[in-house]
């Protein structure tokens, strides 16, 4: 994307200076792609490596990296200490292998009973650690312990000479390929002439076919009589991340694990518990907003956590190296949850422009139109979570705009918002152009979705202040033009109160909204006189509430001149006039000059932006 060849920003006479060099001196970009880096946002389709950060930085401040992490060019040398986290916390037991403990005893079972299948099947998204697991079966099956009596094991020794071979790759007996590569019938006869021998050292000659469903037609059928029939030494261990290509008969001969994506919660401690190994410091909000980047695979989540740590290295403003949140969201671009949260507020706030430009921010971050909406709806399933019980969120920001959220919408919103989300994502998944589809699908979320809208209420609150005065005629010519910015600053303060999530705070805005009839409002002081029917004295009330939520000193007064309508009654004025427009509407006009006897009955589904705004869930 922004780093292709044809970038103007990087002409290629720029190649040869002393930056350049620096580039290349740095450890990720070959090693963080071979990590996986490319699809960091889950998809499975390959896309331009979207890290032009380090770069930029190294640009703009070429002095600075003086102490890049020393580059490992290709294959591990050892005088070269670096490795990319992904390979260098590689587990070695069955038991560093995280959040995969259903499959590990299952196949403990299998080892323990002697009921091995020949062929496995080791299913699950990218990064879960299928290459890894098949590593592991192989030294279990393998391994023959430190005194080189042992058997098949679930707990290989790591330690004899089996184990160290195939945890180095270089055990003769131990073959691996990737499938991606080598798709043809050719690459598969050449494994099934070697199966026939026998193993050249170790209990089983084991083949590890990594990504096997891209092997060909051709190649499968060749494969199939050796699965029919195979050689009691030899086993079998595939690895896929679709499942579904492959062929049901390949799949009816194999024994099948799926490996489970990583809970983020997870994800987390892994990556603390990393961090304190590498001497690396992290901020536990930095950790977490990698762990939710991750979406359930360690390995994107280390390859993230390496840049996040490059970064780090390079600001050298700390004594330590120290991983920092604004730094991590920076990096992220999309996992950025600050733009996610903006964007859902866009959304429901009606903003069309804000929106749009939010979505050219993203999309110029390298974030794909899909994966935005995919974040919508992350978000909208966490406000219907929050909906029910405990907000779920790994920073104090995001818990609170979730929990506000969750109060200030409906069930049934959340659910229609939820729906229009999904037909967006559906759309934007077979678009041509998937970013025109993406900013059609949100504006049309925006403009049909029912969502509260405090930013127009305010508005209306404006409008209905000054018609309420020619309504009601509670409001003459004295206050003037000083009664409607009054009303639409209390507006503010009312949304901002009930918003806080301050204990009480809800009733204490019922309570202003239903008594308050504002005759003069700054900073610091409020004048006021209550509608008819209200004698209690709340004074007090108010100014300690105003002063616990809005905070600073506040003097309230209770005085008798006239005061803006209440909230409620502005909102009835707006509802009055509404009923009213809709009347002289020719069309209903005409009705009621037909049907002098009808009534106007208020729909049961509430106007927008009146009672829906402060309806409770
Ligand atoms: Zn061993």
């Amino acid at each position: 994307m922004s780093d292709s060849p044809d970038n103007p920003d990087t002409p290629p006479w720029a190649d040869d200076g002393p930056e350049r060099q620096q580039e290349e001196a740095k450890p990720s970009a070959a090693e963080l792609e071979a990590a996986g880096q490319n699809s960091m946002f889950g998809d499975a389709a390959p896309m331009p490596e979207p890290e032009p950060v380090a770069e930029t930085v190294l640009e703009s401040n070429p002095a600075a990296p003086t102490t890049p992490p020393t580059a490992a060019p290709k294959a591990a040398d050892p005088a070269q200490p670096y490795r990319v986290l992904a390979r260098k916390y590689r587990p070695q037991t069955f038991s560093q292998l995280i959040g995969q403990e259903p499959m590990v005893r299952t196949l403990g079972n299998a080892i323990e009973r002697d009921r091995l299948a020949h062929a496995f099947l080791m299913t699950g998204v990218r990064g879960v650690g299928k290459t890894s697991t098949a590593r592991l079966i192989a030294k279990a099956l393998n391994c023959i312990g430190p005194d080189g009596q042992g058997g098949p094991t679930i707990d290989p020794c790591g330690q004899c000479e089996p184990c160290t071979a195939i945890a180095e790759g270089r055990h003769i007996d131990v073959i691996e390929m990737d499938a991606a590569s080598h798709t043809g019938i050719d690459d598969i006869r050449e494994i099934i002439e070697a199966v026939r021998y026998a193993t050249v050292s170790a209990r089983f000659k084991i083949y590890i076919i990594d990504e096997v469903h891209m092997l060909s037609k051709a190649a499968f059928n060749g494969l199939l009589k050796t699965l029919e029939e195979p050689p009691e030494h030899v086993k079998f261990l595939f690895a896929t991340t679709e499942v579904e290509k492959l062929p049901v008969t390949v799949l009816s001969r194999t024994q099948r694990f799926d490996l489970r994506r990583i809970p983020a919660d997870l994800l987390h401690k892994h990556f603390a518990y990393i961090c304190a190994e590498e001497g690396v410091g992290a901020e536990d909000e930095a950790l977490a907003m990698i762990a939710a980047a991750a979406e359930g695979s360690v390995r994107d989540g280390l390859s993230i956590l390496d840049q996040a740590i490059a970064h780090a290295d390079m600001d050298g403003n700390d004594a330590e190296t120290m991983v920092r949140a604004a730094k991590v969201r920076d990096m992220l671009g999309l996992a950025d949850r600050g733009a996610q949260r903006r964007l859902f507020q866009y959304l429901l706030e009606g903003e069309p422009q804000k929106l749009l430009d939010a979505i050219a921010d993203q999309y110029a971050l390298g974030v794909e139109p899909l994966a935005l909406i995919r974040s919508l709806m992350e978000f909208t399933h966490r406000v219907a979570v929050g909906q029910i019980g405990e907000v779920d969120a790994p920073s104090e920001e995001e818990r609170t705009a979730i929990g506000e959220w969750a109060e200030r919408l409906s069930a049934g919103q959340v659910h229609r918002l939820w729906q229009l989300l999904l037909k967006g994502h559906d759309e934007v998944k077979t678009a041509p152009d998937p970013l025109v589809s993406a900013q059609m699908a949100l504006l049309r979320v925006l403009h049909a979705a029912d969502m509260p809208d405090p930013g127009k209420l305010a508005k209306q609150l404006k409008d209905a202040a000054m018609s309420g005065a020619a309504a009601t005629g509670t409001t003459g010519g004295a206050t003037g033009g000083g009664a409607p910015s009054a009303a639409l600053a209390w507006g503010d303060l009312v949304d901002r109160i009930e918003n806080s999530g301050a204990p009480g705070s809800l009733s204490f805005a019922g309570l202003l909204k239903a008594q308050i009839r504002v005759i003069s409002l700054v900073p610091g002081r409020l004048e006021y006189t209550q509608p008819h029917g209200y004698d209690d004295d709340i004074a007090k009330q108010v100014r300690q509430g105003l002063q616990e939520i809005i905070g600073g000193r506040w003097e309230v007064v209770r005085s008798n001149g006239e005061g803006a309508p209440t909230f409620y009654e502005a909102a009835e004025a707006v509802k009055k006039a509404e009923a009213e427009r809709i009347r002289n509407h020719p069309l209903v006009a005409a009705t009621f000059d037909a049907f002098p006897d009808a009534q106007m009955v208020e729909s049961t589904e509430p106007a927008r932006g009146t009672e829906d705004w402060s309806r409770r869930a």
